[in-house]
């Protein structure tokens, strides 16, 4: 059972310290969020889910991690300077400015309802900064609006440096930043997130195939960190609105407590980054005056060792957001349950992978030295299996501790208690059962590996 509205994740965030405005205390800035204990936490567990399952489970992708800035021709010839924009119009009422792709009705303003609106202007989506000491305007840089291009002017280096062959993929998570118009929706569309993204480079001919085997592989990824097929849609994009670079693209939709929205983009770009950094590396040589590369056409060009063909690969591209990633999540374990005579509890169904706390130890009596330090001594010991987080709690009553567990999606809780005493006994309690076992305690190590691994 999802949550009913976004407000009900926002305060579940805030509460149990999953993620706060940025700056809050300053007054926000909009569209920025911080990431908090458990946040981080769960983001983390994501991406090593994400990474896992494209770098570790495969073995024809190697990952990388670029800089986040870039000597500015790359976003020059990627056509990002020139393209990468949004349509502006401003209500000249109310003076809301809006996304006009976005808009409820375009011709009616979203705020007042006002039909008086200036027309479309083009708003540049990069965030600019400086490197260096001077300040005159021509040291600036853009911050990356997507992982993407890191990854293709990387993309030779990476074949060199390993024995790579076509087809194999490059992947990517790091942090992009657009300028929204209209930031809204909490983690969904932000300034700043995360961004999970995987090129792979294929022989022209062969795209098609890989299209379809990438859509069907990421679908069944994100089903594997708890979101159900019901609540998840392939979106194509229509033909005659694709992205400058695109033969074919679409969207993996979830259905966000907002509506069915774009989780994942699945591109097949073509040969066209890899295409226009190369024309560049010409054009380049000659402005910089250096050394004419004859072959400088040909230098992001594949040559295949068995054919000796040579070309320039082909791209498809899966772009995953973290943060529209984290709420799905959220959302899709958030539930409600009716325990009857009047009482319910909130838990959070996370994926046990995914939890961000993976076993809380509690000592049932906060005053008992013996109880407390034995407690203690198992928080130690469980950590040590590198297995994730392990929390000693030793806060509350046990059924607050219980009911704060279930609310951040602890799978399991190990009690501590006065029969530990007598017979080296403890108490496992499971989340989504709330079942109670009683284990020895010299066996919880190989409880949690079996619960966590099987
Ligand atoms: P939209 O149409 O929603 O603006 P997009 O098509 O521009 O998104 P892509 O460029 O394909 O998005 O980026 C890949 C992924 O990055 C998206 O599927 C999404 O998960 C994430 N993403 C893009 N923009 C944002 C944003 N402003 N905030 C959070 N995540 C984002």
């Amino acid at each position: 059972m999802p949550a009913k509205s976004m407000e009900d994740l926002v305060s579940l965030c805030k509460r149990r310290g999953f993620i706060f405005q940025g700056s809050e205390i300053y007054g926000g800035v909009k569209g920025i969020y911080d990431f908090g204990p458990l946040g981080i936490e769960l983001k983390k567990n994501l991406r090593d889910a994400w990474w896992g399952a494209m770098v570790y489970e495969r073995d024809d992708v190697e990952g990388i991690e670029c800089a986040l800035l870039y000597n500015r021709l790359v976003w020059k010839y990627s056509g990002h300077e020139d393209t990468f924009s949004d349509p502006l119009v401003e209500c000249k009422k109310c003076h809301t400015r809006m996304r006009q792709d976005k808009m409820k009705d375009q011709s009616k303003c979203d705020n007042c309802g006002s039909t008086d609106l200036t027309e479309p202007r083009k708003f540049m989506l990069m965030m600019k900064t400086n490197i260096g000491p001077v300040d005159d305007g021509s040291s600036f840089a853009y911050l990356p609006a997507e992982t993407a291009q890191g990854t293709f002017i990387n993309y030779k280096n990476v074949v060199d440096s390993t024995s790579r062959k076509i087809p194999f993929g490059i992947a990517q998570m790091n942090q992009s930043f657009r300028n929204e118009i209209t930031p809204r929706n909490f983690l969904f569309r932000t300034r700043q997130f995360e961004q999970a993204e995987m090129q792979f480079f294929v022989e022209p001919g062969t795209d098609e195939q890989w299209y379809d085997k990438w859509k069907e592989a990421r679908k069944e990824w994100w089903k594997e960190q708890g979101l159900s097929e019901e609540n998840m849609r392939f979106e194509p994009h229509p033909e005659n609105d694709l992205a400058h670079y695109a033969k074919a693209a679409g969207d993996i939709e979830y259905k966000f407590p907002h509506g069915f929205d774009e989780l994942e983009g699945i591109h097949n770009r073509q040969d066209f980054d890899l295409g226009s950094h190369t024309k560049a590396q010409a054009d380049f040589d000659i402005q910089a005056n250096v050394m004419k590369n004859t072959d400088s056409n040909m230098k992001l060009n594949y040559l295949d060792p068995q054919t000796n063909k040579s070309y320039i690969p082909f791209v498809i591209e899966v772009a995953a957001g973290l943060n529209r990633g984290i709420i799905a999540v959220l959302n899709e374990a958030y539930t409600e349950e009716d325990l009857g005579d009047g009482k319910s509890r909130l838990v959070l169904k996370l994926k046990k992978h995914l939890s961000p706390i993976k076993a809380a130890v509690i000592p049932l009596a906060r005053n008992n030295e013996e109880i407390v330090e034995k407690a203690k001594a198992m928080k130690t010991r469980l950590q040590k299996l590198g297995l994730g987080r392990i929390l000693f709690e030793n806060s509350g009553n046990i059924g607050k501790a219980y009911r704060r567990h279930d609310e951040v999606g602890t799978p399991l809780c190990f009690t501590v208690d006065f029969d530990t005493l007598e017979d080296g006994t403890i108490t496992v309690r499971d989340r989504d059962t709330m079942e109670q076992i009683r284990i020895k305690e010299d066996e919880v190590e190989q409880y949690l590996i079996n619960y966590l691994k099987g």
